[in-house]
C-alpha cells in the first residue's frame, strides 16, 4: 500500500482563482443572547464557550446529502471569519489585523444527539463535526459592516434574523478570546455564533443563508 496523499480542505475565494486553505475550525456557542435564551440559557449567567469541527467539513453550498444518524438536523447561520494571519494572546486592538475574509456560513447541527450529549455530558463532536456540517459561501476580503443583517430562509420563509451588532463578543473580542485558549493560525475558521429562530431542515428544502454585503449561502439536502 502507498503512504496516501491527502487533500488540503478549502473554500473558494469570491472572485479569485486560489482557494483559501482551511487548517482548523473554531465555533462559538452562545453569543447571540436571543439565541441562547432560546436554548433554555441564560446570557448574563453563561458566557459564550468554543468547540471544534474538523477542517474538511468545510464544503461549498449547493445539493448535500442528508446526513445520517439524525431525524433533527438543525440550521445555524453564522458568519464565519478566516484568519490570514495568527497568533497567542492576541490583543483586542490588533485581533482584527488577523483576518483575511468573511462569509456566510451553516453550522449544521444533529440537535436530536446534541440534546442526549448535553443529558448524559456528554462530547458534542458526532452532533456538530460531522461530514459537510460545514457548508460555506465562498469569501470575501475583509469584514462585513458591524450592524450588517444575518439571516436564513427555508423556501423564502425568513427563519433567523439578527445583526452583527448583537453579538455578545463582537468580532476582535472573539478572536482576542479564542487566541488565550489555543495557537490560532493562517488558514482558522471561527464561526461566530448564531441568531435566535433555530429549526430543523428536511429533504427538498431551499435554505438560503446571508449576510449583507456578502455572498448568499444556497444549499438544499437531498
Ligand atoms: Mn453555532
Amino acid at each position: 500500500m502507498d503512504v496516501p496523499t491527502l487533500i488540503q480542505p478549502g473554500i473558494a475565494i469570491a472572485g479569485e482563482a486560489a482557494r483559501f486553505p482551511v487548517r482548523r475550525i473554531f465555533c462559538v456557542g452562545r453569543n447571540y443572547a436571543e439565541h441562547a435564551r432560546e436554548m433554555g440559557h441564560d446570557p448574563d449567567a453563561e458566557p459564550p464557550f468554543f468547540f471544534t469541527k474538523p477542517a474538511d467539513a468545510a464544503v461549498a453550498g449547493g445539493a448535500l446529502p442528508f446526513p445520517s444518524r439524525t431525524g433533527d438536523l438543525h440550521h445555524e447561520v453564522e458568519l464565519v471569519v478566516a484568519l490570514g494571519r495568527g497568533g497567542t494572546n492576541v490583543d483586542r486592538a490588533d485581533a482584527l489585523g488577523l483576518v483575511f475574509g468573511s462569509a456566510v456560513g451553516l453550522d449544521l447541527t444533529r440537535r436530536d444527539m446534541q440534546a442526549v450529549a448535553k443529558k448524559l455530558a456528554r462530547p458534542w463532536d458526532m452532533a456538530k463535526g460531522f461530514d459537510a456540517s460545514a457548508p460555506i459561501a465562498p469569501l470575501t476580503r475583509g469584514l462585513p459592516a458591524p450592524d450588517a443583517a444575518i439571516t436564513l430562509t427555508i423556501d423564502g420563509d425568513l427563519r433567523q434574523r439578527g445583526r452583527l451588532s448583537d453579538l455578545i463578543w463582537p468580532i476582535d473580542a472573539l478572536i482576542a478570546e479564542l487566541s488565550t485558549y489555543v495557537a490560532l493560525a493562517a488558514g482558522d475558521l471561527i464561526f461566530t455564533g448564531t441568531p435566535s429562530g433555530v429549526g430543523p431542515i428536511h429533504r427538498g428544502e431551499t435554505l438560503v443563508a446571508s449576510v449583507d454585503g456578502l455572498p448568499p449561502l444556497e444549499l438544499r439536502f437531498d
